[in-house]
């Protein structure tokens, strides 16, 4: 009998489900009481649906009588509060949406549900994912289990401390311009952004929509594959997913790279990155070479510089346009003391939206205003084709790109709260990415400063299986994952 039962990672669960050595619901109460014990350190969830969950295992085994489950079958996850769970209240951790329970599922809760996973609750994140650090939540800040002075990194903050914590087999985020890979690598987790249009995002309250996405947050590289396996595929509710067959991303995990050309684009060891960081990192890439990967260190996309300018002005202004939806009338948050209805929308957008979800609706108002409109939209959106087509010529001579998943460990909570753009630099490897619309995991990398370090794999559209096999490889070269000390 194994005691931990919430150390497990997915493939390890399905295995002893499999073969009835375990029941879901003896894994989901194990998961539940790990919630009950650590949850009030790290506060990475926003709500925990233990009925919900506890009646779903017991659904599972009721079903199972051995033979075939899916790979996700009974096993107990966190998502993130902007996908909408039918029944379960989604906040995008926001006042605005406190309250608000979604009528339906988006299409990948109905495709985790397909394959009966176990929902354990929904995690926290910065108010409709405007954010690095998780901070930005309306309710509570969340920490990180490696050290909880730090931030876990954001916007899915609460999936990736959930994940490193034990509170979650595994965790969904959704990621615009680094959301997943940056709290991953913060906590030491595996976070992949798939390629724009593989995952639905239907039902994903939106932020930026030509640059969302949702991916896994997961313990490891093989249960990674395993949710993106399960997440992916066109849909016909999301016009911007592609009718590409989903490969099986297992199939691929293959432990050396020989073959493989990978670029390390200079631009990416950006001013300001810790020495530390640096160090990990070389080694880690170094040990790609050992596996038999071909380096070239002299990799360059000189338009990187520009990438963080184009994201801060496009993410407003989609993000402007988008949250125009909320005005307390048809649902959320409703402010009822203004004595008509402008003055109700304008309390209600007063009261209901924290300041950095302001901030950025003002920008990208500006941004979009008469008079404005070409010097920055339509100027950000020629400097994003020329970020594309750079990557594009790139991939025409390696395989894939390696670079730090953040030039930074883990930050002090507080640290950079009151500065916003010390904040926005902290995705300056991650954006450039969305920008892209290509697929890019984090995968722990190893440790500076006794706070983990996260390396990010870059690949071609659609080409989840190469770089999922570069994370793979390195990762069971580097050993065995460390535990944090909770
Ligand atoms: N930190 C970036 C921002 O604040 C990215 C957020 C995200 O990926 N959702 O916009």
């Amino acid at each position: 009998m194994v005691d931990k039962l919430y150390e497990l990672t997915i493939h390890e669960a399905h295995k002893l489900l499999k073969q009835r050595e375990i029941s879901s619901v003896e894994l989901t109460k194990a998961v539940l009481e790990r919630i009950e014990k650590v949850e009030n350190k790290i506060r990475a969830c926003v709500t925990i649906t233990e009925d919900v969950a506890l009646k779903q295992a017991q659904e599972v085994d009721n079903y199972i009588h051995g033979g075939n489950i899916a790979p996700l079958t009974g096993i107990p996850t966190l998502i993130k509060d902007v996908i909408c769970t039918k029944g379960i209240r989604t906040t995008c951790s926001s006042r605005m949406l406190e309250n608000f329970v979604p009528p339906y599922d988006a299409t990948v809760t109905e495709k985790l549900k397909a394959q009966k996973a176990v929902v354990v609750g929904k995690t926290n994140m910065d108010e409709f994912a405007m954010g690095s650090s998780t901070e930005h939540s309306a309710f509570f800040p969340t920490r990180n289990p490696w050290d909880l002075t730090c931030v876990p990194g954001g916007s899915s903050g609460g999936s990736a401390a959930a994940v490193a914590a034990n509170e979650a087999i595994y965790a969904l985020g959704s990621d615009t311009g680094g959301s997943i890979r940056q709290p991953a690598g913060f906590c030491n987790v595996v976070g992949l952004k798939p390629t724009y249009g593989r995952v639905s995002r239907f039902g994903l309250v939106a932020f930026a929509s030509s640059l969302d996405q949702i991916g896994p947050i997961t313990k490891d590289v093989t249960d990674c594959a395993l949710v993106i396996n399960a997440i992916a595929g066109y849909d016909p509710k999301d016009s911007t997913t592609v009718p590409y067959a989903v490969p099986d991303y297992t199939l691929n995990l293959i432990p050396d790279l020989k073959g493989m050309r990978i670029g390390i684009p200079k631009e990416y060891f950006v001013e300001g990155m810790q020495d530390e960081v640096r160090i990990t990192l070389v080694a880690a890439i170094n040990k790609l070479h050992e596996l038999g990967a071909e380096l070239d260190w002299e990799a360059s996309l000189p338009h990187t510089k520009y990438a963080l300018a184009a994201y801060y002005i496009i993410a407003p202004s989609e993000a402007s346009a988008n949250l125009a939806r909320y005005d307390g009338v048809k649902y959320g948050f409703s402010e009822q003391s203004a004595s008509n209805v402008v003055e109700a929308v304008e309390k209600t957008r007063q009261f209901g939206f924290g300041s950095e979800v302001k901030r950025r609706i003002m920008l990208g108002t500006y941004a979009l205003s008469a008079g404005y409109y070409d010097a920055y939209y339509l100027k950000a959106q020629k400097v994003r084709t020329l970020i594309k087509q750079e990557f594009e010529q790139a991939f025409q001579r390696y395989d894939a790109l390696v670079t730090p998943t953040s030039p930074t460990v883990a930050f002090k909570l507080g640290e950079k709260l009151q500065n916003p753009i010390q904040m926005y630099l902290s995705d300056v490897c991650t954006l450039p990415i969305n920008i892209a619309g290509i697929p890019a995991i984090s995968v722990p990398a190893g440790f500076a400063q006794e706070l983990p370090v996260g390396m990010q794999i870059i690949g071609k559209p659609f080409d989840e299986a190469t770089i999922l096999r570069i994370a793979f490889a390195y990762e069971q070269a580097s050993g065995k994952r460390r535990k944090p000390p909770l």
